[in-house]
């Protein structure tokens, strides 16, 4: 049986667990918190990275820090993961969507001048798959319109775009380390904030709106409550678990990236002759194999390939149902201009299993399963 996800496990996770049981300091900030934050501002050459409980809730601070108030518009591509839109529809802003680029999938920057209105105050670039969008289009139109960019990079860490790490080009980046990520802390995520200005509010919204992080480095005597908060801190005992996977990060970046490799190479001849597309990445982006992804012709081709690897006990899945149909979406959200490519590519998309540990015997069974099907 292949699985479509198996959460990382690098070895060292229960040591450092044990150590933070050990140390009577299980709640958040503590020694394996502050370890993370060191390693993700390094890593990224951010300003500050914040760990949080979630990539949604770093998206939700991302959306107090950004000012964003009930009737304001927030555009984002529809072919992505709730969370994207729910953390300003929390904030009563309306999701403008839309369409996707049918090449990477992730939104196209020359469809979001016409989505602008006097409303808009923030686009959010999904980063797909961990391939980077059109960033310095995307900054461009932000600069020319006074628009804020929150990055939602929560399948991009280790990804780059010209460069630059994902998450730390736009004003705030929200990463995750949910069990589906590349790196994992069971639940959880971070807030990338790429200006100081905005260090010390994010810091006091993180901690129920107080000042206690200013305590304990010692540069108060007594933490008070300064502002509207909430609670989103994880706790060490999360945070002990992805330490251990952020020291491997290479290691786990690198074997995900072979595996990638190998189906791209597998699959080349299906897609040569017509049959499948496979995922494009711009030569300036480099990515991190989130996902190894193919899309057939269509949605019926799709269900009888997935009946077919199901056969074959090998787990592959669709992925969002974009956001504009559905309920909520329809409620809280509007599409901007025509619906070209986000529902028709949704449709014939199809992720293959792909973890930290999978076998390239693996992959090429899966891939000689597809070329099977085909034939
Ligand atoms: C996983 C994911 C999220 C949500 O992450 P959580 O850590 O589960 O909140 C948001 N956006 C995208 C694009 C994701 O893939």
């Amino acid at each position: 049986m292949i699985k479509f996800n198996i959460p990382p496990y690098v070895g060292k996770e229960k040591e450092y667990i044990s150590q933070a049981i050990d140390s009577h300091k299980i709640c958040g900030d503590g020694e394996f918190t502050r370890k993370c934050s060191l390693w993700l501002e390094e890593k990224t050459g951010t300003s500050k990275a914040l760990l949080t409980t979630s990539c949604t809730h770093a998206t939700e601070m991302s959306a107090i820090l950004a000012g964003i108030q009930p009737g304001d518009e927030v555009i984002m591509p529809s072919y992505t993961f709730v969370s994207t839109a729910d953390a300003f529809v929390l904030r009563g802003a309306k999701a403008v969507f839309v369409d996707i680029r049918p090449d990477t999938l992730n939104i196209d920057e020359t469809l979001i001048e016409e989505a602008i209105t006097d409303k808009t105050k923030a686009i959010v670039p999904v980063h797909y798959a961990g391939v980077s969008c059109e960033m310095d289009q995307i900054m461009q139109i932000a600069a020319e319109h006074d628009l804020m960019v929150i990055e939602d990079a929560a399948q991009g860490l280790m990804s780059t775009y010209k460069g630059r790490p994902l998450g730390t080009i736009g004003d705030f980046g929200c990463i995750s380390f949910h069990e589906t990520k590349n790196y994992s802390m069971g639940e959880g995520g971070c807030l990338l904030i790429r200006d100081e200005d905005y260090i010390e509010r994010a810091e006091i919204v993180r901690e129920k709106g107080t000042n206690r992080s200013k305590f304990f480095r010692g540069q108060i005597d007594k933490y008070t409550w300064v502002d509207a908060g909430s609670s989103y801190l994880p706790s060490e005992l999360n945070a002990a678990y992805l330490y251990a996977q952020l020291e491997e990060a290479d290691t786990i970046n690198a074997g995900r990236l072979l595996a990638w490799s190998r189906y791209y190479e597998n699959l080349q001849p299906l897609m040569k002759s017509g049959k499948i597309e496979l995922p494009y990445v711009p030569e300036y982006c480099r990515h991190n194999a989130h996902m190894f992804y193919i899309k057939t012709r269509d949605i019926n081709e799709r269900t009888a390939l997935i009946a077919a690897l199901k056969e074959r006990d090998i787990s592959a899945v669709f992925h969002y149902i974009p956001l504009h149909g559905s309920p909520a979406g329809q409620k809280f959200g509007r599409f901007s201009g025509e619906d070209k490519y986000t529902t028709k590519e949704s449709e014939r998309l199809l992720r293959l299993p792909m973890y930290y540990g999978l076998s390239l015997e693996d992959v090429d069974l899966v891939c000689s399963v597809i070329c099977d099907f085909y034939q």
